[in-house]
């Protein structure tokens, strides 16, 4: 199966498990995650129609950016340290990522200069998975708050990624509590800077089940590209 052929069949795929629970399509973005994959397989992508990329390591992601820059979108989904908040700040459109004030101050400080203001996620760990980034869920509201003071970002939603497993319904009641943690989120008005809460969750094996539980952004690389060296 070509990429072209791979993304008409995840965005059909979309559409179904949208209406199958009464969605709109149109609600959920398709982020094609395109890490340790080459810059041809991008623009093939792009010759297509498609926009909207992942990366996850800031030196590939740079590297990738002189050649289809202007031509994309470029979401970060890996974990971001503060020494790379500049290169960061000036190649990307969403940060999907940012786990702590540090790092969102970081970004802060370098976008200003640029005169830019990016959207990004806040980066939840929903099962406290030691072995993954982001914020304890209960730790949301108040780094939200001081969030929503930084100038030059714009909070736009929650991203979480739980643990690896091969049974993707063990996924569910986490993206379920992510959905829950930004309804009671969005009550209290932490979220002022966008009238629609994003909630970036599933991957290849699992966006069906996201879309079930409310995702609005999923992040599919191995079902678009293939199978990562
Ligand atoms: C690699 C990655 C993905 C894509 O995973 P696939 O299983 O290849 O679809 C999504 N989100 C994050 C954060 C990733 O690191």
């Amino acid at each position: 199966m070509s990429i072209a052929e791979n993304i008409e069949t995840i965005k059909s795929n979309i559409i179904t498990a949208a209406k199958e629970c009464g969605r709109d399509p149109e609600d959920i973005q398709l982020v094609a995650v395109s890490k340790r994959f080459p810059v041809s397989a991008i623009e093939e992508a792009i010759t297509c129609g498609h926009k909207v990329f992942g990366e996850n390591y800031i030196q590939e992601a740079e590297e990738k950016y002189k050649t289809v820059g202007g031509k994309c979108h470029l979401h970060f989904i890996g974990h971001l340290q503060s020494n790379k908040a500049k290169i960061a700040a000036r190649i990307f459109d969403v940060i999907e990522t940012v786990d702590s004030l540090k790092l969102a101050k970081a970004l802060n400080r370098h976008l200003e200069p640029l005169n830019r203001t990016i959207d990004i996620l806040l980066q939840v760990n929903i099962g406290h998975d030691d072995a993954k980034s982001g914020v304890n869920p209960e730790a949301a509201e108040e780094i939200l708050r001081e969030l929503n003071l930084l100038s030059n970002i714009r909070v736009i939603g929650l991203m979480t990624m739980p643990p690896f497993t091969d049974d993707p319904e063990l996924a569910r009641p986490h993206f379920r509590e992510l959905r829950l943690l930004a309804d009671q989120l969005n009550q209290k008005d932490l979220f002022p800077q966008t009238n629609k809460v994003e909630l970036s969750m599933g991957m290849s094996n699992d966006y069906h089940i996201a879309i079930q539980e409310g995702a609005t952004i999923i992040r599919v690389g191995t079902a678009i590209f293939g199978h990562r060296l």
